[in-house]
C-alpha cells in the first residue's frame, strides 16, 4: 500500500516539499494529499506589492503553479479552500473543514508536512469589522486590498501601520497608486531591518516621494464610520483615512502545531532539525514561515520569514521525505527591497544585533557612487559594514543606493557567509568597469575603511 504524505499549507515550503518528495516517490509509492484553505497554490506573495500598484498583473501572474497543474502533472490531491483545524498525533490524522460548506474530513498521514506560513501581527485594537483595514501576507489579502481600492466610494487617504520592508513596499505601491499615504510608525523611523543611520536614508527618500512619515508614534485604535475605518488613532491625534494597511510584521502561524503538541523554540516558531524533522515526532516535518532556524552568525536561533528560506527549507524537507538526504543549515539574514528607485540591501547583524550576541566589533560607513563618478547616471551608495574586533570577522553589512546599490549585498553575503575578514575583503577581485563601479567598488571602499578602523583602535 502507498505511503501517504500530507501538506498542510499549499504555498513555498508545502509545494516545494510535495513537489520534490513526488519527484523522488511516484504516485503507487507516495499519495500526496495538500490542504490549503485559500483560493490559490504556489503563488509569489513577494509580488503582491507590485500587483497592488498595477506593475505587474494578477493574480495570475503571481501563480508559479495552479491546483489544476498540481493534479495533472504531479499526481496530487490538492483540496482547495480546505482548512486544517486538528492534528491528532497519536492517530496520524488530520481534521480538515472544507470551507466552501461541505463539512469536515479525516484523513490519515504516515508523513506529515507542516506548512502554514505566518500571520499578520494584529494588536487587539486592529481587531474590528469596519471595512478597509487590511493584512498583508496573501494573495487573498492582495486582493481584498485591491477590490477596496478599485470599489466605489474609491479611497483617498491611505495609513500604513508599520513600518517594516511589507509596509514600505506598500507605502510605495499605494502612492503610486495616487493615493495620499501616511506611513505611522512607532520607532523612530521606517525599515528597522537596517540600523537607524542607514533607515534615516530610506526615510528620506519616502518623504521624496510624498510619503508622510510619523515616527515614534503608536496607532492605539482605529475610528469607523459606517461600517468603514475611518481614521487611526494615536496620541497625536486621529489621522483620517480611507484604508489602513497592516505592517507590523508577522508571527509564525504555529496555532495548530501548539495545539498538537509540537515543540516550539524561543522565538516562538516551531523548532525543527537541519533536514526540517521536528524533534520527538518522527514523520513530521515542517519549513518555511512557520520554523525557525539558526542564525549561523550569532548562533542563536532565529525566525526569519522569507520566501527565499521557505523555498529551500521545502525543498529539503521534500527530498528527505522522498528518501534522498539534505540539510539547511542556517541563514545569515540577506534581504534586499527598494522604495521606488532607492534599494536597501543588508546581510548579517546590524549594531544591535551585534550587540545583543555579546560581539566587540566596529562599524564603519563609506559613501561612493555606484558607477564612475563621470559615467551618467552616478549616484550616491552608502555601505556600511560592521566587523568583529580585533578578528576583523565581516559580522554584518548594509547598502542602501540607487540603481546596483541591492544586489551588491549577495558579493557581502558571500564573504560573511565563508568567515572572511576585512582584511581578507580589500584583495576581492571584483568587477570593474565605469558604467558599473567607481574603480575601487564602494563594497572595496568600505572594507578599507573597516581595517583602518580596526587598527586605528588595535594599534
Ligand atoms: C507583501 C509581501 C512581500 C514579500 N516580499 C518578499 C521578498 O521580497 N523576498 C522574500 O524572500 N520574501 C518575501 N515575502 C515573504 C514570503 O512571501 C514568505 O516568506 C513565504 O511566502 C513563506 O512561505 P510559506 O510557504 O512558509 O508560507 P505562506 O506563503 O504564508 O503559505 C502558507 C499557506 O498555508 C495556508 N494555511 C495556513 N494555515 C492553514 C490551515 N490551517 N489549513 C490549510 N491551509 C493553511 C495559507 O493559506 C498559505 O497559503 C513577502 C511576503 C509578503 C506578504
Amino acid at each position: 500500500m502507498a505511503q501517504r504524505l500530507i501538506v498542510i499549507g499549499g504555498d513555498a515550503a508545502g509545494m516545494s516539499a510535495a513537489s520534490q518528495a513526488r519527484r523522488r516517490r511516484d504516485r503507487g509509492d507516495l499519495e500526496i494529499i495538500v490542504f490549503e484553505r485559500g483560493h490559490f497554490t504556489s503563488y509569489s506573495a513577494c509580488g503582491i506589492p507590485y500587483w497592488i500598484s498595477g506593475l505587474v498583473p494578477g493574480p495570475e501572474a503571481l501563480i508559479a503553479r495552479t491546483p489544476e497543474t498540481f493534479r495533472t502533472e504531479y499526481a496530487m490531491d490538492v483540496r482547495m479552500r480546505h482548512e486544517v483545524t486538528a492534528i491528532d498525533l497519536e492517530r496520524r490524522e488530520v481534521v480538515a473543514r472544507d470551507l466552501k460548506g461541505a463539512g469536515e474530513v479525516r484523513e490519515r498521514f504516515d508523513d506529515l508536512m507542516y506548512a502554514t506560513g505566518a500571520v499578520p501581527v494584529k494588536p487587539p485594537w486592529a481587531i474590528t469589522d469596519a471595512g478597509g483595514v487590511f493584512g498583508m501576507q496573501t494573495l487573498d489579502d492582495g486582493a481584498a486590498l485591491r477590490d477596496w481600492l478599485d470599489a466605489d466610494p474609491q479611497p483617498r487617504r491611505a495609513v500604513v501601520v508599520g513600518g517594516g520592508y511589507i509596509g514600505v513596499e506598500i507605502a510605495e505601491a499605494l502612492i503610486q497608486r495616487g493615493l495620499s499615504v501616511t506611513l505611522v510608525e512607532a520607532g523612530e523611523q521606517p525599515m528597522s531591518t537596517v540600523d537607524s543611520d542607514m533607515g534615516e536614508l530610506v526615510a528620506e527618500a519616502m518623504r521624496g516621494l510624498g510619503i508622510t512619515i510619523r515616527g515614534s508614534l503608536p496607532v492605539t485604535g482605529l475610528e469607523e464610520r459606517d461600517g468603514r475605518v475611518s481614521a487611526v488613532v494615536t496620541a497625536e491625534g486621529p489621522i483620517p483615512t480611507d484604508v489602513v494597511v497592516m505592517g507590523l510584521g508577522v508571527r509564525p502561524n504555529t496555532a495548530l502545531a501548539e495545539a498538537a503538541g509540537l515543540p516550539l523554540g524561543p522565538t516562538g516558531a516551531i523548532r525543527v532539525d537541519r533536514r526540517m524533522r521536528v524533534p520527538g515526532h518522527p514523520g513530521v516535518w515542517a519549513a518555511g514561515d512557520c520554523v525557525e532556524t539558526l542564525h549561523r552568525v550569532s548562533g542563536l536561533p532565529v525566525h526569519v520569514p522569507l520566501g527565499t528560506h521557505a523555498n529551500k527549507q521545502g525543498r529539503v524537507a521534500g527530498i528527505n521525505i522522498g528518501g534522498g538526504y539534505a540539510t539547511f543549515t542556517g541563514v545569515i539574514g540577506t534581504a534586499v527591497t527598494k522604495v521606488c528607485d532607492l534599494e536597501v540591501g543588508r546581510t548579517g547583524l546590524r549594531e544591535r544585533d551585534a550587540t545583543a550576541a555579546g560581539f566587540e566589533f566596529v562599524s564603519v560607513i563609506a559613501e561612493s557612487t555606484n558607477r564612475a563618478g563621470y559615467y551618467p547616471g552616478a549616484r550616491p551608495m552608502t555601505v556600511k559594514l560592521i566587523a568583529e574586533r580585533p578578528s576583523g570577522r565581516l559580522l554584518g553589512a548594509q547598502i542602501v543606493g540607487w540603481s546596483e546599490a541591492a544586489k551588491r549585498i549577495d558579493s557581502l553575503a558571500v564573504a560573511l557567509w565563508n568567515g572572511m575578514t576585512v582584511d581578507d575583503m580589500t584583495q576581492l577581485d571584483l568587477g570593474y568597469a565605469p558604467p558599473y563601479a567607481p574603480v575601487w567598488d564602494p563594497v572595496l571602499i568600505a572594507a578599507r575603511k573597516a581595517v583602518d578602523a580596526l587598527a586605528a583602535l588595535d594599534r
